[in-house]
């Protein structure tokens, strides 16, 4: 169950409300900790739900809900106490109360579940590792890849195959006050020529951005050049595409892969960074590593996008559950916001989101000082309203035709997006 205090900066009740929503959490045995959120004005409590401070969230959802029409305000709120006065603490028995009536919603919703197991209620954890696995599995990709019902679900999450398509798409982000890092999908490459045609690729994006005015921003991936060939083929592999970025004033983001090649990554990028300063690595919140990388990583000056994780791994490396994956990328964001070099904070976490924002007004951190990441097709409403609010976003653009094993990871960020997207396609299908 994730527990959210949302309150505003001055309010009289925080402190007095925070105390009794432990108490009741702990009475009531729910583990997950509690996330207080400073709600900094109208519109960021429009987009929160919010009706007056305090307000206690479960999984989102406002659990002594304010009478219907009550319209969305920064005022202290009331509460029924036990004698039946108002006030505006939030009243323990009640929290109590509701807090052991969700947990036992939610236990009989699992029991429900194991009873009738579907696609859709398969424990998240199952299918996301089924997702994982079949990402690996090239004679999957090569069905996939020729499928031609496949290509209109991959269209959300990719910009198309050929460059072209994603330059486009780039231009109408930048309509949109949006900035972008342009990916050229492959990885896991089997021969030193398909690693030179990579970096090759990756020129001619480059090249093409200077070009057409669009800044010049680029994530690859170490795989894709050849590290598991010879780590000495993909050094000069990737040393072409910084040198290249170098000429062009350009941005290289190396991204992450699974934790076998953490150690091999961060020395690449160190020694590239050594020549060229525009060149940056990703950190995952997942890993028990990171808060130990992100401390060298900030004394070096490095740039550094924070995300989650979106590989299998094992729990000798990596937390296992969400809510230790979640309040590690917390603390991490912290550390960065607060002494790192312009983070990247790669999330679709609401949550984790106004919390970046809370840490922003708190610390006079502002839009030029880091920005928020997110991959491209998932949450267009969030990043607009990110823009709105004047916070800086960039969205990760994917294209190519080697998009299989990226389009799994977002399957197996959210399964349910297969169940809708096997649905829009069966629905165009009797369209035809
Ligand atoms: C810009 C960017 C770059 C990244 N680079 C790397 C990298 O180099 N290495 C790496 O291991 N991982 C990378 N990732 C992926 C990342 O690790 C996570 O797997 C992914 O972002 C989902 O985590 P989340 O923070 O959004 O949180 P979650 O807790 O997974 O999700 C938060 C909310 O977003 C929604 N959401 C998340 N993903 C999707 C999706 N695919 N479709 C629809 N809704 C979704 C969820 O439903 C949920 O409501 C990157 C992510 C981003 C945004």
């Amino acid at each position: 169950m994730r527990a959210e205090l949302l309150i505003t900066p001055g309010c009289r009740h925080a402190a007095e409300s925070e105390q009794a929503v432990r108490t009741a959490l702990e009475e009531v045995g729910v583990d997950g900790g509690l996330q207080r959120i400073y709600v900094a004005d109208l519109d960021h409590a429009a987009g929160l739900g919010f009706h007056g401070s305090p307000t206690l969230r479960l999984d989102g959802q406002d659990v002594l809900p304010p009478p219907p029409r009550t319209p969305i305000n920064l005022e202290c709120r009331q509460y029924e106490q036990p004698d039946g006065s108002l006030a505006g603490v939030l009243p323990e028995g009640a929290l109590q109360a509701e807090l052991k009536r969700r947990a036992a919603e939610l236990e009989q919703a699992s029991a429900e579940r194991a009873a009738r197991p579907g696609v859709a209620e398969l424990p998240a954890r199952v299918s996301r590792n089924l997702f994982l696995w079949a990402s690996r599995r090239r004679w999957l990709a090569r069905v996939a890849t020729g499928f031609p019902l496949t290509r209109p679900m991959v269209r959300r999450f990719i910009a198309g195959e050929r460059l072209e398509d994603a330059l486009t798409v780039l231009e109408r982000l930048r309509e949109q006050g949006l900035r972008w890092t342009l990916d050229v999908l492959g990885e896991s490459v089997s021969s030193p020529e398909s690693a030179q045609a990579a970096a090759d690729r990756y020129l001619e994006a480059l090249d093409a951005l200077s070009e057409r005015g669009l800044e010049a921003n680029v994530s690859i991936k170490l795989t894709q050049m050849g590290l598991g060939i010879d780590p000495e083929l993909c050094r000069s592999n990737v040393a072409r595409v910084v040198e290249r970025a170098a000429q062009l004033g350009a941005f290289v983001r190396i991204d992450m892969e699974d934790h076998t090649k953490s150690d091999v990554t961060l020395e690449i990028a160190r020694s590239l960074h050594g020549g060229y300063d525009d060149v940056g690595v990703v950190i995952q919140s997942y890993l028990r590593r990171s808060a130990a990388d992100i401390e060298q990583l900030i004394g070096e000056q490095i740039r550094v996008r924070l995300c989650k994780g979106a590989y299998d791994e094992p729990p000798s490396v990596a937390f296992a559950r969400k809510v230790d994956v979640d309040e590690s990328f917390a603390q991490l964001m912290e550390r960065l916001m607060l002494a790192g070099r312009y983070p990247g904070l790669a999330t679709h976490d609401e949550g984790l989101i106004a919390r970046a924002i809370q840490l922003a007004d708190q610390h006079g951190v502002g839009p030029e000082q880091f920005e928020f990441q997110m991959l491209y097709g998932v949450r267009r409403d969030l990043q607009d309203w990110l823009v709105e609010q004047g916070w800086t976003v960039r969205v990760y653009v994917p294209f190519g035709a080697e998009w299989y094993p990226y389009f799994m990871r977002r399957l197996a960020e959210r399964p349910a997006n297969a169940l809708f997207m096997l649905r829009s396609v069966v629905r165009e299908g009797r369209g035809r």
